[in-house]
C-alpha cells in the first residue's frame, strides 16, 4: 500500500513574514495528520527559515531545482550539497517551467535527476504534454521520451528512491485539471512502463498528479488507484486550501 504524499510548490512566492504565517498554520493543521507525507519545495533564500521552522515536524522541505555539478564557476546556480547542508529531502527536477522557459532539455533534466539522488535528496521528476500534444494525441508517446530519458540512462532502480509527477502543462496554474479518469489513464501508463524493466519499482514508485490541485477537487483525483497524492502549485500558498488538500491526502 502506498501512502500518500503531498508537496506545495510555492513556486517564486514568498517573503519572510508571509511564509512564517503559511508554515505556522500548516504546521497546526498537519501535526495530527498521520495518514499521508507532506513537504514544501520553497525558494532558495528561505531554505534556512523553512529548515527552522519544520525541522522535527512531520513536514518535509525541499527546493525547485539545482545545478547537476558539485561546484564550480556557475554564477547564480546552486549545487546539490548546498541544498543537502539546509536539510533538504526533495527536489523538483524537470519541471514544465524549467523546461520551457528556461529551456531544460531532457538530458539536462536527467543529469539533475542523478545529481539529486547522489547528493541523498528524492528527485520529483515531473513529465507532461502540452495542450497541442494531447490534442494530436501524442500525450503517451510525449510522457515516455521523458521517463525514458532517466530509465535508460540512470536505470529503473533509481526510481526507488525518486518520485514522478504527471502534470499535464495545459492544467498548471490555468484553473484546468485534467479529468480524475484523464489522469488515471496517464499515471497507469507511466506505471506500466516502469513495470517493464521492474514490477516492484513500478508497484512501489509514488506518481503525483500536478495540474490545478484543489480543495474542491483533490479527493476525487486522490481516489485514483494509480494516483498516490499531488504536487500543488497556486494552493499550496493558501493555508485552508492546502490543508483541505493535505487533508484528503490522510483520508484517501
Ligand atoms: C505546479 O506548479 O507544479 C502546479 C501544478 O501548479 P498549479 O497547482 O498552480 O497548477
Amino acid at each position: 500500500m502506498r501512502r500518500k504524499l503531498i508537496v506545495g510548490n510555492w513556486k517564486m512566492y514568498g517573503r519572510l513574514a508571509s511564509n512564517r504565517a503559511l508554515l505556522e498554520a500548516i504546521l497546526a493543521g498537519v501535526r495530527e495528520l498521520r495518514g499521508a507525507d507532506y513537504a514544501v519545495c520553497v525558494p532558495y533564500p528561505y531554505l534556512a527559515q523553512v529548515q527552522s521552522l519544520l525541522q522535527g515536524s512531520n513536514v518535509a522541505w525541499g527546493a525547485q531545482n539545482l545545478n547537476q555539478y558539485e561546484e564550480g564557476a556557475f554564477t547564480g546556480a546552486v549545487a546539490p550539497g548546498m541544498l543537502t547542508d539546509f536539510g533538504c529531502s526533495y527536489v523538483i527536477i524537470g519541471h514544465s517551467e524549467r523546461r520551457g522557459l528556461f529551456h531544460e532539455s531532457n538530458e539536462i533534466a536527467d543529469a539533475k535527476f542523478t545529481a539529486t539522488l547522489k547528493a541523498g535528496m528524492k528527485p520529483i521528476f515531473c513529465v507532461g504534454e502540452t495542450l497541442a500534444e494531447r490534442e494530436s494525441g501524442v500525450t503517451e508517446q510525449v510522457v515516455a521520451t521523458q521517463l525514458d530519458a532517466v530509465l535508460s540512462h540512470a536505470g529503473v532502480q533509481t526510481l526507488s528512491n525518486a518520485v514522478i509527477a504527471y502534470e499535464p502543462v495545459w492544467a498548471i496554474g490555468t484553473g484546468k485539471t485534467a479529468a480524475p479518469s484523464q489522469a488515471q489513464t496517464v499515471h497507469a501508463f507511466i506505471r506500466e512502463r516502469v513495470a517493464k524493466h521492474d514490477s516492484q519499482v513500478a508497484q512501489s514508485l509514488c506518481i503525483l498528479y500536478g495540474g490545478s490541485v484543489k480543495a474542491n477537487n483533490a479527493a476525487e483525483l486522490f481516489a485514483m488507484p494509480d494516483i498516490d497524492g499531488g504536487l500543488v502549485g497556486g494552493a499550496s500558498l493558501v493555508a485552508s486550501e492546502f490543508l483541505a488538500i493535505c487533508r484528503a491526502g490522510a483520508r484517501a
